[in-house]
């Protein structure tokens, strides 16, 4: 009997269920990426649990276009003349390189060598391309790729040009490669479409961040004269799964005519909480998108939080400390900007291992993520929302 329950519990606790990210990474990929806001929640709830306008025009009273009101919003969140969405951006990335290379013989996508990189796990840019029938055509070194480089490439097979951002690392020293602006000119003059994988898609100036990493947002390269740009949507614009794809009205308007498109195309509730999300970042609402209200905590706001759970613990017999810590933004995005927070640093009792303390804090309900540093286990509080604090205070008292 026992084995059997034992049994039943492990598969159980293999659903996906909510848990408290203690880990200080805001855009954990293993824990989910970002969670919605109040609104996008809202709004899925609303649109699934009763039939809705999915492609429905109610002033009409007939058929309408799918989504039209998110890409209208979407494209002026990026600057840009026209907008879609499908499900993911390697998905947006696929669509684009496969109309784009349709034509023989030109089926060439030109890339730099210093970009054909490996987003986290199965998105490695040469591998996608070969899966969108596009033949890769390399130019320049790991570190040096020149305008001369990619002008010298464009020839008859040529296709487009990619320029691929590099989210999760960086790299320094003698470095150097065209601008967008710089590679927009070269692509202009030969006809070619420049379209460039944003990945993150922040909408905001991440130097605000307090780093010095700046990611481009999707108008900035819009601006720079890009064709079209994509980028996902759980990253740094802080909504659901999806993959944005943003330029010139006739590029996004052909894209939505391949079939391809139809098999890429998001769901209601995706829709649905895109939207929300969308026009929260557009209203310039930080409480309605939570990545970004846990990017504006302040050190002391942490500190509150921590002392007040720390003292409630020392209260109940409970041993915990609070420290000064490091979060990240995660997501494979702005690998050097640290973002300054406050964990709960916890002791291991006596015989017991810090495994078994991380264990025992998984085992709660929600379970906690931590991690460890100098042999410690810590608790971020950046990423814990200020209602979980509660039963987080509960985990660590009934480790
Ligand atoms: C994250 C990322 C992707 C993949 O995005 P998904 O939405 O996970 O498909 C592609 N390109 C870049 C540059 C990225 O950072």
């Amino acid at each position: 009997m026992n084995a059997i329950r034992a049994a039943v519990d492990a598969l159980l606790r293999r659903r996906i269920r909510p848990v408290i990210n203690a880990t200080g990474i805001i855009v954990h990929t293993n824990l989910g990426r970002s969670p919605l806001g109040a609104p996008a929640v809202r709004a899925i709830a609303d649109v699934a649990a009763a039939y809705c306008t999915l492609e429905y025009e109610l002033d009409s009273g007939s058929r309408g276009g799918r989504a039209a009101y998110l890409e209208h919003n979407l494209a002026i969140l990026c600057g840009a003349e026209a907008a879609t969405a499908v499900n993911n951006c390697a998905a947006a990335l696929v669509l684009a390189l496969r109309h784009f290379t349709a034509q023989p013989p030109r089926t060439q996508v030109i890339v730099s060598r210093g970009e054909l990189v490996q987003i986290g796990g199965g998105f490695r840019v040469p591998e996608v391309l070969e899966a969108s029938g596009a033949t890769l055509r390399e130019v320049g070194t790991t570190n040096q790729t020149t305008a001369d480089d990619y002008r010298r490439a464009i020839g008859p097979t040529t296709a487009a040009v990619l320029r691929v951002h590099r989210s999760n690392f960086y790299m320094d020293g003698f470095v150097s490669s065209p601008t967008t602006a710089e590679l927009a000119a070269i692509t202009r003059a030969a006809g070619l479409p420049l379209i460039e994988d944003l990945g993150s898609g922040a909408i905001f100036d991440t130097l605000t961040l307090g780093g010095n990493e700046k990611e481009p947002t999707p108008a900035e390269s819009l601006a720079a004269d890009a064709d079209l740009v994509c980028f996902s949507g759980d990253k740094l614009l802080g909504g659901p799964q999806a993959g944005i794809l943003a330029g010139r009205r006739e590029h996004v308007a052909n894209l939505k005519r391949e079939p391809l498109f139809r098999a890429l195309r998001c769901d209601k509730l995706l829709l649905a909480a895109l939207e929300a999300t969308v026009d929260a970042n557009l209203r310039g609402d930080i409480d309605g998108v939570p990545i970004r209200t846990m990017m504006h905590s302040t050190v002391e706001q942490l500190r509150l939080r921590a002392n007040r759970i720390v003292a409630s613990l020392a209260a109940a017999g409970v041993t915990a400390k609070v420290v000064d810590a490091e979060a990240q933004v995660g997501g494979g995005s702005l690998p050097r900007t640290v973002l300054p927070s406050v964990a709960i640093e916890l002791t291991c009792k006596t015989r017991q291992s810090i495994e078994q303390l991380a264990d025992a804090l998984r085992r709660a309900d929600p379970p906690v993520i931590g991690y460890v540093a100098d042999g410690k286990l810590r608790l971020d509080l950046r990423t814990v929302f200020p209602a979980q604090d509660e039963a987080l205070q509960q985990a660590i008292g009934a480790t």
